[in-house]
């Protein structure tokens, strides 16, 4: 088997115990939810950011994004990046994040390079999405 294009995400499986002991230590800035996928495992990516939820812009949307998605929301792998809304448009939310782009290590996407939280080009239809797994979609 050669390298796929989704690998395993390290430390997906091990959270980082928080001092208290109680569950994992949560980040305190850009938690996620994905929205319109059927299943838990897919959908359309929406953060909070200062108390609102908004969208994700797909220009320059890849599978490293999409790994910081899924590590973040407890996923083993991350399967696709998804592009043009595939998952629907976020509609009346703000679109917060453009240009997105991530070596695939960052905690959550606001310390990924973007054009400023709220600074996009971008219309609904470009909403980015990502499709995770709990198993790896290369075997
Ligand atoms: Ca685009
Ligand atoms: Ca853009």
């Amino acid at each position: 088997m050669g390298k796929g294009r989704a690998g395993a995400l390290p430390g997906s499986r091990q959270p980082q115990p928080s001092p208290s002991g109680r569950g994992p230590v949560r980040p305190a800035g850009g938690r996620l939810r994905l929205v319109g996928g059927p299943g838990p495992c897919r959908g359309r990516v929406e953060v909070l950011h200062a108390g609102g939820w908004g969208t994700v812009c797909d220009d320059s949307w890849n599978i490293s994004g999409a790994a910081v998605v899924c590590r973040q929301l407890g996923f083993a792998y991350a399967v696709r990046a998804v592009k043009r809304a595939e998952f629907g448009q976020g509609g009346s939310l703000p679109i917060l994040l453009d240009d997105v782009r991530c070596a695939g290590w960052e905690r959550n996407l606001l310390e990924c390079q973007h054009n400023g939280v709220g600074t996009h080009n971008c219309e609904h239809d470009e909403d980015a999405g990502v499709v995770c797994s709990h198993q790896n979609p290369d075997l």
